[in-house]
């Protein structure tokens, strides 16, 4: 079993240091994140990350999950863990007060979610797709629809799922094809989504899908599609859980890495249609899942970071144990751990440095987009949303490319032993395999960042830098 170790002294660092937590404890609302606060947080997620996710990331691995009679089982202890993880807090750590969230900047977030990545990633998945849900409902939701579902969302007793995926339908979602058809004060859904992570578990009481599907009269394309939240248990006006909806998992892929994130395909309206109700406008659904979409590629941006780093931590880990030749000026005397020798240095110091600016990237925008929330002057605010819209697709594609070198690059400070599974060091590179490709490839996020970003305010005529 391999440990993790969160660097949170390098955290602090780059929170105070580089991307300025005086600056965003002066903002409404921000008042407690102290640097003390700050650091009794990240010493506490350190604890969880490295004393319970991160012992379970191997047993995710070998066991995965299994469909039984339509649910979706996660593997030994993940249920426990989730339960700790809500009960601790830590799934509304930046989550809007008035829904129950404890409201903290999405700097602190970042390095929270940077340790729940580098400890298990799989299990990661879950919350970071329940961000994503429920920043969109926040946004784009109807009062009811906020009141019923957000504070069960925040608190992570419900976790969100986003679901855009078709068969035909991947990397252009002009082709989705789902339909739904109103009736009453809500609409019935039909169709099937692939692909879809933590689509249907065992950890939370409800999941509520986030759906794209046209109503039908809409026109084609784009301008057609509508964004509807789909409980997996509807739920009654007190509160309390109704009956099962007819949304189904019929079946979980097997693949490369993260084995413990259920990757489901979701059959909606089998029998009488899957009752959901619309997010903000009809056929303005693609607008407002990119509200999801941008928060989940900045999160797994930073997966990107965390899977690096813990690569990072297990490859110097071994380099240190691992004895293996002389120093290149010695024939003969003590062979020496492998970590002497310079070529293993560089291999060691480049993941190193590489992980460093990754963070330092990532926190840094993090604090810009606390800054285009909260900044009092709307010039600031404009300029910081801006410059987070223009760096989303970079923070996504660079960390999750470089993710993967890292961990490939872990590979080979092991040696052969890096390419069986008992150090583990391939469970990382096969992990980190996926992150350049979901929440839009990086081909994508390149179309997105040269096609639509930079021509969206060219210079920096609002005298930004
Ligand atoms: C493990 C896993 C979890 C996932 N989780 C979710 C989820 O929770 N919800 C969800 O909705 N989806 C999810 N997905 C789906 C994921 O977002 C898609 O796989 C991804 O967007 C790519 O779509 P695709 O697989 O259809 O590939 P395609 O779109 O067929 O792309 C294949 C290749 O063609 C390139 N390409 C495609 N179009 C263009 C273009 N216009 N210009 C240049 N190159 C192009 C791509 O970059 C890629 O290299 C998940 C996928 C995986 C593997």
């Amino acid at each position: 079993m391999t440990t993790y170790l969160a660097p949170t002294r390098d955290m602090r660092f780059v929170i105070e240091e580089l991307a300025g937590l005086d600056q965003l404890t002066g903002l409404p609302g921000y008042e407690e994140a102290t640097p003390d606060l700050v650091e009794a947080i990240l010493d506490e997620a350190a604890k969880l990350a490295g004393e319970v996710l991160a012992p379970l990331n191997k047993t995710g691995d070998t066991q995965g999950v299994h469909l039984k009679a339509g649910d979706v089982l996660t593997a030994d202890g993940f249920k426990a863990a989730y339960q700790q993880f809500v009960e601790g807090g830590w799934n509304g750590i930046s989550g809007a007060p008035d829904h129950g969230g404890q409201g903290l900047p999405e700097l602190v977030l970042a390095a929270t979610v940077e340790m729940w990545n580098a400890a298990n990633m799989s299990f990661a998945l879950c919350p970071l797709l329940n961000a994503g849900a429920t920043e969109a409902l926040k946004q784009h939701g109807s009062d009811a629809l906020k009141a019923q579902y957000l504070p069960n969302m925040i608190s992570g007793t419900w976790t969100g799922t986003m679901n855009l995926t078709e068969p035909q339908a991947g990397s252009d979602l002009s082709a989705v094809r789902a339909k739904a058809v109103p009736e009453a004060d809500h609409y019935r859904l039909y169709g099937q989504k692939i692909f879809i992570t933590w689509g249907d578990h065992d950890l939370a009481d409800n999941v509520i899908h986030l759906v794209l599907a046209r109503t039908p009269d809409a026109p084609e394309g784009v301008k057609g599609i509508s964004l509807f939240l789909v409980p997996k248990f509807l739920v009654n006006a007190d509160g309390s859980l109704g009956p099962r909806n007819d949304v189904h998992c019929v079946s979980v892929e097997h693949k490369l890495g993260i084995h413990a994130s259920p990757t489901c395909v979701m059959s909606f309206g089998d029998q009488d249609g899957a009752i959901g109700y619309l997010v903000g406008r009809e056929n303005k659904g693609l607008a407002h899942m990119f509200t999801m979409m941008n928060e989940a590629r900045q999160k797994v941006g930073i997966q990107g970071l965390g899977i690096a780093d813990r690569a990072y931590q297990q490859a110097r880990d071994y380099a240190k144990d691992r004895i293996q030749g002389r120093p290149l000026d010695q024939k003969s005397g003590d062979r020496v751990a492998i970590i002497q020798h310079p070529d293993v240095r560089r291999m060691l110091m480049t993941m190193k440095s590489q992980v460093e600016a990754m963070r330092a990237f990532a926190y840094v925008m993090a604090a810009d987009m606390d800054l285009a929330h909260k900044h009092p002057d709307a010039t600031e605010r404009q300029h910081r949303q801006a410059r987070v819209d223009l760096l989303i697709p970079v923070l996504k594609g660079w960390c999750t490319e470089l993710g993967v070198e890292i961990a490939s690059t872990g590979v080979q400070v092991h040696g052969g032993m890096g390419y069986v599974e008992e150090t583990g060091a391939c469970q990382y590179l096969r992990d980190a395999r996926v992150a350049p490709i979901y929440e839009g490839t990086t081909g994508i996020q390149a179309a997105d960042l040269v096609g639509r970003k930079l021509a969206m305010r060219p210079g920096c005529g609002d005298g930004g830098t």
